[in-house]
């Protein structure tokens, strides 16, 4: 179709008939100060059960209090990039502690994990190599592979045999990086790492871990899935975190060797050619990194929900994916069903949102749940029973439509 206003005009009524037209929420003033857990849209207190603050830290008041500390004393915006004049000393320690945390010798931040991720695959993939990814993965990890030039293949999901295969080497050139989430982000399973970095170090392939959602929740000092599989910085070269999410402030990282970082700094244009992320932000993510790594019963706590929240679900029938993390998918097949789940749980004061093709492949619409340390048992009941009571006759309308399809 033409790209003309008419054209635009009828790709949307196009999505709109196929139940796959996307649509913003204006969030309000949060109900409770200090509480993430409670929001307000148009008026109305809902309790929400769809965002990645996993550890409850994005209105914690340390972290406003370092934001407004680092604004006063270095105003607010970096005026440069970071090879010009926009790197600061709150950037400067960030990295330091961010390499300290995931334990290895540099880390370089990014102003989000979409750039540092844009970054990694020019820097280190080109024109005339492969590349293979997860089938699965972050749409930013693929974005990143088209502009490398490089040709991309995607194994099955989390399928290490798969990749170990393509990996190539015997007729081919062998591909030269493997990148793949740690945990993933719609289905809240782990990529079998162990296995992948075994193929990929094999071959002498990098090994690009996208660790947005594991970071600050798994392991025991939530430095993620390379920590819950006790897998070392030699064995994944390449570690991309986002900040964003369960350290519940904003930006990126990738941490790996120095010479890794070197290169990124010279190379990667998703750093060069951008403003320095805002020093408030890192000294806020300063503060978040200290809690996250203190306060080890926000872990504990989420690790808790999420065992109850599964245990109740499955116990109330509902299709449940296969993930031990606080990102609960309730799969419900197609588009209509799960946009009408999602519209009885808001009547019901629930936020939880929909999650349609193309983001997830056809026919595996769902309800994409998460849980916050921040979240009430009391809330979490609420929850297991309004999906019981919603999404029950839902499944059975839809398994009818199968049938008489
Ligand atoms: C959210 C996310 C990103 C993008 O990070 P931003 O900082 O939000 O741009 C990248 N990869 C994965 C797996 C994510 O979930």
């Amino acid at each position: 179709m033409k790209r003309t206003t008419a054209g635009l005009e009828a790709a949307l009524a196009e999505l709109s008939r196929a139940q796959l037209r996307r649509e913003r929420t204006t969030v309000g003033a949060f109900a409770a100060p200090g509480n993430r857990t409670l929001v307000l849209v148009g008026g109305r207190e809902f309790i929400d059960f769809s965002g990645n603050d996993y550890l409850g830290l994005a209105h914690h008041p340390a972290l406003s209090a370092a934001l407004s500390a680092a604004a006063a004393k270095s105003g607010v915006g970096s005026g440069a990039s970071h090879l010009i004049s926009g790197h600061g000393a709150e950037h400067e320690r960030l990295e330091e502690e961010l390499a300290a945390f995931t334990g290895r010798e540099r880390a370089l931040l990014f102003s989000t994990g979409y750039m540092a991720n844009l970054a990694v695959l020019t820097a280190l993939a080109g024109r005339g190599e492969r590349v293979l990814l997860d089938r699965l993965c972050h749409a930013s990890l693929i974005d990143g592979a088209r502009l490398s030039g490089a040709t991309l293949r995607r194994y099955p999901h989390a399928d290490a045999e798969a990749a170990a295969g393509l990996l190539g080497g015997a007729d081919e050139e062998p591909a030269v990086l493997v990148a793949t989430d740690g945990l993933f982000s719609m289905d809240g399973d782990l990529a079998p790492l162990p296995a992948l970095a075994h193929a990929a170090g094999a071959s002498d392939a990098w090994l690009v871990v996208d660790d947005a959602h594991g970071l600050g929740v798994l392991g025991a000092s939530g430095r993620g899935t390379l920590e819950h599989f006790g897998l070392s910085a030699r064995e994944v070269p390449v570690l991309v975190g986002t900040l964003g999410k369960a350290f519940g402030s904003f930006g990126a990282f990738v941490a790996g060797g120095r010479d890794l970082i070197e290169h990124l700094i010279q190379r990667a244009r998703t750093y060069i050619y951008t403003t320095a992320l805002p020093q408030p932000l890192a000294a806020a993510t300063r503060a978040a990194l200290a809690l996250a790594q203190g306060e080890s019963w926000r872990r504990e706590r989420l690790h808790e929900l999420t065992v109850r929240f599964r245990r109740e679900a499955l116990r109330a029938g509902l299709p449940l994916g296969n993930s031990s993390t606080p990102i609960q998918p309730v799969l419900l097949g197609t588009a209509r069903a799960a946009l009408a789940a999602q519209r009885a749980l808001a009547e019901a004061g629930l936020w939880v949102v929909a999650i349609r093709p193309p983001t997830v492949p056809a026919g595996g619409a769902r309800l994409r749940v998460t849980l916050s340390a921040a979240h009430t048992e009391a809330q979490v009941e609420r929850l297991i029973g309004e999906l019981e009571r919603i999404c029950t006759p839902l499944l059975r309308s839809e398994c009818a439509a199968g049938a008489s399809a």
